[in-house]
């Protein structure tokens, strides 16, 4: 029987929850986790909680952090997350600070110095400088309560962003036997999970796996042709939006950014041999959506807290999911759709092998295993979420999410297509069984490549019999027949063979059924979501924030996600207590910037009549 005393308790606990969650930082409601995770850490019990990009991982330590009387140490490996999560609290009127290696010695003296008096609530260390005998002593004599560990996998080898700083955390929890650990993160299979819990000593820990699944992202892969223009063309629909292009090498970001800026568009480069200097300033520039399309290797992005990503464009295959997913988790941090695409080309895999096989022998195999899931994924016929989620351990029921480019084409109606499937088939067979899917396409609609010449293809009797469909309708052909077990697509070579089923659809024992979709399409999913809220208010509202913005020389997103902006323009408040019901609006926020927002809308709503 449940204790009734302790239910009560809970009740009150939970409405104190709830009002800190509304004054504070303005929600209504909590995301899923959020609250049970709070209660566990002000009950000082060790969590470990996996949760994915965007789903409010800080405001699960961060709100023990206002409630608790001591210090909060939230360790992250991350310079500009760490200031720009400082820069959120103080706009919430949390007392929040940093150290770490970005700071001058007076900076750093002074931050000391307000640990020092019982100043702050919450400080975001480095690990190695969390480690440093003088923080640790001083940390050690200051009352800490809560131990926040971001970023949790670097804990792991088995992860893919190993720190050996991060090893030795476990040594400096024990300086601190009355603080509570809290360890997050947003990428980890089941092998890291392991292993963080056994690191930190978890023996009694919760633990918290939050669905992987993105619901907010639209996941799109579509065949590399000809990269420059399927970028333009992207961006082209994009005109307003903030993005990420992620390329494999530098030289490819440096190209892809002359071309770019060349056509006219906002865009920065960003990689590790740009000058230190450019590169900060470049990252700034597309956090203040001054730039607002990035160009970068994969260098870019840890630590980038950019709510308003609209899209991420992969020019290159990623070495891995893990590299993929958290790439991609970097769009639609406010919960709004987003765009996330990948150009897939067979070359890629082989510029990654070569990059793999410069690598150490014992870490070329696993290095190998990524890349072939990779791969798969890329291939991969159905639902997308469900290689991408099963990596993470995390099951799924097999139906249709409906946000990724194998789903939604499941609407098209389906129609007898067996008589492309005999052209193509044939054709895989009259060739030997050695081709990849662009060589066979490029005979049935008869191109007059060298390849094909100089092989003799264009005599064959299969040569110039598929004109009626364009290349990319009979991609999205071949895809189906792969799903349908008509041909396989070899991993080394790409090349594609027929397997028993095909002969059947030769002698027409089986007739094969599919779409004839043409590639998919990539329209922007934005606009859907808030044509409800009036968008010409709803600029002057981005103007009057990023006016404010440059003033305060901080991140707009600061001052208000769009999301706020967007329920702004669609409840039109009149008085501040109207908008303090407007998400994201808690009661710092109201008093700093209510009368400007409301002075914006007031103006807006008198002209419109
Ligand atoms: P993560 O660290 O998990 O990637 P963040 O902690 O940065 O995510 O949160 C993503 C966004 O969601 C932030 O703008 C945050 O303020 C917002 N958020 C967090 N919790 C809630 C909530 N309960 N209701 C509404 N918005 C929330
Ligand atoms: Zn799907």
């Amino acid at each position: 029987m449940m204790n009734q005393k302790f239910t009560q308790r809970d009740f009150t606990l939970m409405d104190h929850l709830h009002s800190v969650l509304k004054r504070v930082f303005g929600y209504d409601s909590f995301r899923p986790h959020q609250a049970e995770i709070i209660s566990a850490v002000l009950g000082k019990k060790d969590v470990l909680a996996i949760m994915p990009t965007g789903s409010g991982k800080s405001l699960c330590y961060q709100i023990p952090a206002i409630l608790f009387n001591g210090l909060t140490v939230v360790v992250s490996p991350l310079l500009s997350l760490m200031k720009d999560q400082v820069e959120q609290l103080a706009s919430l009127g949390v007392p929040a600070q940093y150290l770490n290696s970005s700071l001058s010695c007076r900076e750093y003296l002074s931050v000391m110095d307000q640990i020092r008096r019982n100043e702050i609530k919450l400080l975001y260390v480095a690990p190695e400088t969390l480690l440093k005998p003088s923080v640790m002593e001083l940390l050690s004599g200051s009352g800490v309560e809560c131990l926040a560990i971001d970023e949790a996998h670097c804990i792991s080898h088995w992860g893919h962003d190993f720190r050996p700083e991060y090893r030795k955390l476990a040594s400096a929890r024990s300086r601190f036997p009355e603080a509570v650990c809290i360890a997050i993160t947003a990428t980890a299979t089941p092998r890291v999970q392991a292993d963080i819990r056994e690191s930190l000593k978890f023996t009694s820990a919760r633990m918290f796996i939050s669905s992987f699944d993105r619901h907010n992202l639209f996941i799109n892969v579509i065949p590399k042709r000809d990269p420059v223009t399927q970028t333009i063309e992207f961006l082209k629909d994009r005109r307003d939006q903030s993005g990420i292009i992620y390329c494999f090498s530098r030289r490819q970001v440096d190209t892809l950014y002359q071309i770019l800026s060349s056509r006219g568009f906002a865009v920065k480069p960003y990689h590790a041999g740009l000058p230190d200097g450019e590169r900060i300033r470049n990252q700034e520039m597309f956090i203040r959506d001054e730039a607002p399309i990035i160009v970068a290797t994969i260098a870019f992005g840890l630590g980038i807290n950019k709510p308003n990503v609209r899209f991420v464009l992969h020019y290159d295959l990623p070495q891995s999911i893990e590299h993929y997913y958290q790439e991609i988790g970097r769009a639609g941090r406010d919960g709004l759709p987003a765009h996330c695409l990948l150009l897939y080309g067979y070359g890629d895999i082989q510029k990654i092998r070569f990059f793999i096989d410069k690598k150490e022998e014992e870490e070329r195999q696993s290095s190998y295993t990524r890349l072939k899931a990779m791969v798969n994924y890329a291939e991969y016929p159905d639902c997308r979420r469900g290689p991408l989620l099963s990596y993470f351990g995390e099951k799924r029921d097999k139906q249709a999410c409906g946000m990724c480019d194998n789903c939604s084409g499941q609407d098209a109606e389906r129609t007898d297509i067996t008589s492309a499937a005999q052209k193509f088939l044939s054709c895989v067979k009259r060739t030997g069984e050695m081709y990849g899917a662009t060589h066979i396409i490029d005979v049935l609609r008869g191109s007059q490549s060298r390849k094909v010449m100089q092989l003799n293809h264009h005599h064959l009797s299969t040569y110039g019999t598929g004109r009626e469909h364009t290349k990319e309708q009979w991609q999205g052909l071949c895809r189906q027949f792969i799903r349908q077990k008509l041909l396989r697509k070899d991993f080394d070579y790409g090349s594609l063979q027929l397997l028993p089923r095909a002969y059947d659809v030769f002698s027409e024992k089986v007739r094969v059924w599919g779409t004839k979709e043409p590639a998919v399409k990539t329209e922007p999913h934005e606009e859907k979501e808030h044509r409800s809220c009036n968008l010409a208010l709803l600029k002057l509202l981005k103007e009057a924030r990023l006016q404010l913005a440059r003033k305060m020389n901080a991140p707009a997103y600061v001052i208000f996600p769009d999301k706020t902006l967007i329920d702004m323009a669609e409840r039109l408040p009149r008085t501040k207590a109207d908008l303090a019901n407007v998400y994201g609006v808690g009661a710092v926020k109201l008093d700093k910037y209510g009368d400007l927002f409301l002075l914006v809308i007031r103006e807006y709503v008198k002209n419109a009549v």
